[in-house]
């Protein structure tokens, strides 16, 4: 039986290329990735709607390799799509091998996306995944070169579709063909598209040259400042971030609380800090707390893992440092006055 693995990322367009191939009798299996910028619950979902198996891979290390500079370049934000697909498709020609699958599936569709789904770099996707040839996209088939699995038979071109450009009708007449009425919006699910974390992670590669998944994961939390000696300084807003800073603290990383009122916690990731750092975290703890407007406020800090606590004595915790809003591409700045 011809068995195919499709890129599942939950959206309807994916979900369409698994049923259109479905039609035509051929086995398929999804497979999904994860990193710190997108995770796998859509695309599981989809699978078990679809009733197939689901492939989950995490490509957190090779991800943030290609991340900090991307053969192809960065879309509108801090989106490397192109090299990205490329190293999705690697991974998933790799599976396919294993599972002894005929050839790769994706739900792209021509000039949806103008930069990542043009007929260029569908091309440049392929040759640098290695995959030339065993890339299948059903939803736009009839408007590209034939496929090796298509000119062998295993597919039936006549069966596939010619669906180009941005309108989404196509695709909503299909689902409804197949009485799919629920599936997750088309372009969620990347923070990398997200203006405010570009800016986060632009600055976070100017303090960190090789960011952990530790860092990326953290600056998409709480209040995110740069101290006034370049250090990165993270300040939750509420409980469940309070829980995230905590889950992802690593030994040696600084943590700051006030002492005596509610407050939220602070974090200066590891070996990045001196000490006009250290306290100007602390005055932003205490700025964020509700000891806010009291004439002086006692943070605690320490190192996570240890048990020692230093105190750190603030004055006047809303006038102990100035905020310089953050402006062109920069975060936040923290003078000290
Ligand atoms: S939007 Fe995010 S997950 Fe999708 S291809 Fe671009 S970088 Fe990769």
């Amino acid at each position: 039986m011809v068995k195919a693995l499709v890129l599942m990322s939950g959206g309807l367009d994916s979900i369409l290329a698994a049923k259109v191939l479905e039609d035509q009798g051929i086995k398929v299996e999804a497979v999904t990735f994860v990193t710190p910028f997108f995770g796998s619950v859509s695309a599981q979902k989809a699978a078990e709607m679809l009733g197939m198996p689901v492939h989950i891979i995490d490509i957190t290390e090779e991800h943030l390799k290609m991340l900090k500079s991307p053969k192809h370049g960065y879309g509108r934000f801090m989106n490397p799509c192109i090299d990205c697909h490329a190293l999705m498709i690697k991974k998933a020609g790799e599976l396919m091998k294993r599972l002894g699958a005929d050839f790769v599936a994706t739900g792209e569709v021509l000039g949806e996306r103008p930069k990542s789904q043009n007929r260029n770099a569908l091309r440049v996707v392929e040759k640098e995944s290695g995959m030339e040839g065993y890339i299948l996209r059903p939803l736009s088939a009839k408007l590209l070169d034939e496929t090796i699995p298509e000119r062998e038979g295993l597919v039936d071109r006549n069966k596939l579709l010619a669906i180009r450009g941005r309108s989404r009708k196509p695709q909503m007449a299909l689902a409804k063909h197949y009485g799919i009425d629920e599936y997750p919006s088309p372009a969620g699910g990347c923070i990398l598209t997200d203006p405010m974390y570009a800016v986060r992670l632009r600055n976070l590669y100017k303090v960190e040259a090789e960011p952990s998944a530790k860092d990326v994961s953290l600056i998409k939390i709480g209040r995110v400042f740069l101290s006034s000696e370049g250090a990165i300084i993270v300040v939750s807003r509420n409980e469940p971030e309070n829980n995230t800073l905590m889950q992802l603290a690593e030994p040696g990383d600084l943590i700051f609380e006030v002492q005596g009122f509610p407050s939220p916690l602070t974090m200066i990731p590891k070996n990045s800090f001196g000490e006009d750092t250290v306290f100007e975290a602390a005055v932003l703890t205490a700025r964020y707390s509700k000891a806010k407007g009291e004439p002086e406020a006692d943070v605690a800090s320490w190192k996570f893992g240890e048990e020692a606590r230093r105190l750190i004595h603030v004055e006047k915790p809303s006038e102990a440092v100035e905020i310089i809003p953050p402006k062109d591409g920069e975060l936040a700045r923290i003078v000290r006055k």
